[in-house]
This record gives structure tokens, C-alpha cells and sequence, in this order.
């Protein structure tokens, strides 16, 4: 990473300005002028830009180099992104800013053109756990998440923690806790999980997450990466030459190989 232009600044539209650059999308909510006047600290990354409130330049510098770090990952996957992260000083500054209802056990989350800090999340993180988070979130503003629906969610929330954990070298049995757990008691999930899996409170949502990385991991080990993208916007059958029946048997399958 650069030495970031740690610097105290009234945004005057350049978080608009990059997040168009990053994303080619809309300008924030409200315009990124009205962001914390006169108490916005800005860091540059060589790929990224990180905007705190209240929040210690030190921090802001090292998730800066966090999300140059998942830009480059996503660029190894996906294709070029650059990061806009924004750092709020409380939870409640940040759902307003996504304007999310509940963000609850969050640490992170994506809108269209920005990833939002969630500050109580993230703060319980590990900083293995900060760089899978951000590039997971990254990984949603790069592909559109679901684009509206079209993309089934555990294929983008798989995908995101594709991403997120990809080169780290974590052994699936470690992300994947608790699934393992029910894995190694004879219990096999029947159907890949749907939205309401991972709402959040929802009493499996953790194990939702891990079921979708690990279909996407099967993708990608057994059909390749590039499949795994090709797959983004299509579908098994297409792509991977399967029904819906046999890839759901065969990531099955690859669940009590990986985590039995
Ligand atoms: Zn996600």
C-alpha cells in the first residue's frame, strides 16, 4: 500500500466522484457532502478510499490497506474494483447511511457502490476475520449481489465468501464450524438455502453462509474458477452441465468429504 494522504476534510463530493469511478454507480445518499461535516478524516489506499467518523487515522490506515489487499483478490476473480469504505462512528450511523433496517451481529455490509463499517461487528473481529469480511462485501459491490433477484442468494453470498477466504489457507472444518458440527452428527442439509436462511436472527444463519461458500469451493475445485463465474448470472444446468437434482447431491457430497 501507498502512503495513504491520511487528511481531515470536508468531502465536497469526492466520495461521489470516486464512488462513480468505482462502481459507475449512483452518488450517495443525500450527497456525499452531507457525510459528517467538517469531522470526516479520509485515507487513500492505492485502490481503495476509507472516510471515518470519530474514528482513529491508524484504523482508517489499516482498512485502507485491508481493502486494497480485497481489491486485488477481486481483481484476481471477478475483475477491477476500487474500494469506497465508509468507517461511521456507531452502528446506527451506519444502517441509516444503508438505510438497513437491521444489521444486527454485522460487521460489515454493501450498498451499490460502497462497503459501510459496522463499528461493534467488526471491532470483534480477528484481522484475518476484517480482510474476509471486507472482501466479502467488496465481492457484492463488484458483481451487483443479486442483481435484483436474478442471482439465487446462496450463490451470492457463497460467492462473496469465495472471495473472502480465498488464499487465506482457513481449513473448511474452521470456517465452517458450526455445519461441521451437524455434518459430523449424520445431519446433511437436504436444499441449498434460500433468502429466508440468511436473515438475519434467522436460527441457522450461520450455517446458511457456510453451505453457500462451500458450494461455491465445490464449484470452483471441481469445474474451476473461471465455471464458478461463468456461473454468476447463469445457471447449473448451463454451466456446469447438471440439474438442479445432481449438483445438489453432489455438493452434498462434498459436505461430508469436507467437513465429516
Ligand atoms: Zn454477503
Amino acid at each position: 500500500m501507498s502512503v495513504p494522504k491520511g487528511r481531515r476534510a470536508v468531502l465536497a463530493g469526492m466520495l461521489a466522484l470516486v464512488g462513480a469511478g468505482a462502481a459507475g454507480a449512483r452518488p450517495a445518499p443525500g450527497g456525499a457532502g452531507d457525510l459528517w461535516p467538517g469531522a470526516t478524516a479520509v485515507v487513500w489506499g492505492e485502490r481503495s478510499l476509507v472516510a471515518g467518523h470519530r474514528v482513529p487515522l491508524a484504523v482508517l490506515r489499516d482498512l485502507a490497506a485491508r481493502a486494497d489487499r480485497a481489491c486485488r483478490t477481486v481483481g484476481e476473480v471477478w475483475g477491477p474494483v476500487r474500494a469506497v469504505v465508509l468507517f461511521p462512528a456507531t452502528d446506527a450511523e451506519a444502517a441509516a447511511l444503508a438505510g438497513a433496517a437491521a444489521t444486527g451481529g454485522l460487521a460489515a455490509l454493501a450498498t451499490a457502490d460502497r462497503v459501510i463499517v459496522l463499528p461493534a461487528g467488526y471491532a470483534r473481529l480477528s484481522p484475518l476475520g476484517r480482510d474476509v469480511v471486507i472482501a466479502h462485501e467488496l465481492t457484492h459491490v463488484a458483481t451487483g449481489a443479486t442483481r435484483g433477484g436474478r442471482v439465487p442468494m446462496w450463490l451470492s453470498e457463497g460467492f462473496a465468501d469465495y472471495v473472502g477466504y480465498r488464499g487465506t489457507g482457513v481449513a473448511a472444518g474452521v470456517a465452517a464450524a458450526e455445519l461441521a458440527r451437524e455434518v459430523r452428527a449424520g445431519v446433511l442439509p437436504a436444499r441449498l438455502p434460500g433468502p429466508a436462511d440468511f436473515a438475519p436472527g434467522a436460527p441457522r444463519a450461520a450455517q446458511a453462509y457456510e453451505e453457500a461458500w462451500l458450494a461455491c469451493r465445490y464449484v470452483a475445485e471441481r469445474f474451476g474458477e473461471r465455471a464458478l463465474v461463468r456461473l454468476y448470472g447463469s445457471d447449473v444446468g448451463s454451466v456446469l452441465g447438471l440439474s438442479r437434482e445432481r449438483f445438489t447431491a453432489a455438493w452434498r457430497d462434498h459436505l461430508r468429504r469436507e467437513l465429516g
